[in-house]
């Protein structure tokens, strides 16, 4: 097993998380992600780079940070604490001196030997479950190398593997990894490509013929749709996600519908990006705000009652 691979890093590893993907799952969350969906829900992940998170809430401004920062990327004015990350080194000192932990890193390094112990703590809950580990971000394909080994090692413990991904991703990156992962959890953001290009920055072709390439290898996924209040909540964008999953859906395992939430606003004030955060003032949706897209996909033969269709993820 290589023990270490530098410059993928770690956000989080959550424990016994239930929606992403069967039974109790532990999530390993990659930093780092080729899109950039403005609703994005851990805009932490997005950066591939070490980033500082600082928490004015918990700021003192006893000026600690102030003294040590050489780059002058600190600086009081009045009462306040002002942080210009433009000319912030990442060096890192003024995380050593705040005694507040106002000021943390987001993202650590860690070897594919330190993740396989940490999520095999939780293996009984898997065994009980029928769960694994889901290897998400930012998106895992970002890092193909890094996924590949990851899931190897993981598979070789026995555990079952499921991977998140956008699927912008060269097709090979996909192939490779088939053979180390029993479940795809894939995103499926909208039918409409001008406006993925325009929105996302990048081509939905390139999605749809990994999806089918997928399907075509006879690989288990799921796809899941977040429902985005004014990009791909209208009835036309409902009717063309479901016509064109109801023609995979005796080859999917099933479809998830995950409504827009807005319980990622405090991780934008963390990174200093709630001025360019445009769903600011967006309340998240319920489930009974999908209700038409769920219709549609009924009508297109997925069902809640063998959980080909959810609202939410798999529980
Ligand atoms: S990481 Fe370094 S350069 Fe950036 S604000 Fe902190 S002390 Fe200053
Ligand atoms: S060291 Fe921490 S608490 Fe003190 S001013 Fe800096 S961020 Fe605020």
């Amino acid at each position: 097993m290589e023990l270490k691979k530098k410059n993928v890093l770690i956000t989080n590893i959550q424990r016994y998380s239930l929606q992403d993907g069967p039974g109790f799952r532990t999530t390993v969350f990659l930093k780092g992600c080729p899109l950039r969906c403005p609703w994005c829900h851990n805009p932490e992940t997005q950066d591939s780079a070490r980033e500082i998170q600082f928490d004015l809430e918990k700021c003192t401004a006893c000026g600690a940070c102030v003294q040590v920062c050489l780059t002058k990327a600190i600086c009081r004015v009045g009462n306040n604490i002002i942080f210009n990350r433009e000319v912030c080194s990442r060096c890192g000192l003024c995380i050593e001196v705040c005694s507040n932990s106002a000021r943390e890193w987001s993202g650590q390094e860690m070897t594919i030997d330190e993740i396989v112990t940490e999520v095999k703590g939780d293996e009984m809950f898997y065994t009980s479950s029928g769960g694994g580990v889901t290897i998400s971000g930012g998106d895992p394909l970002y890092f193909p190398q890094y996924t590949k080994e990851l899931s190897r090692c993981l598979k070789e413990e026995l555990l079952h593997v499921a991977v998140e991904t956008a699927a912008f991703c060269k097709w090979s990156y996909l192939e490779e990894l088939c053979q180390y992962t029993n479940l795809f959890l894939i995103d499926l953001k909208t039918m409409d490509s001008e406006k993925y290009r325009k929105v996302i920055g990048t081509s939905l072709e390139v999605v749809q013929q990994n999806i089918e390439r997928l399907v075509d290898a006879g690989a288990s996924i799921r796809v899941r749709v977040p429902v985005i209040p004014g990009f791909n909540d209208s009835e036309g964008d409902y009717e063309a996600i479901a016509a064109y999953l109801g023609k995979l859906r005796n080859r999917l395992k099933g479809v998830d519908i995950l409504p827009f939430h807005s319980y990622a606003w405090k991780k934008y004030k963390l990174l200093g990006r709630w001025d360019c955060y445009q769903y600011k003032n967006t309340e998240s949706l319920q489930p009974e705000d999908v209700i038409d897209l769920a219709k549609k996909l009924k009508e297109a033969g997925f069902t809640t009652a063998n959980s080909s269709l959810t609202i939410g993820g798999l529980t």
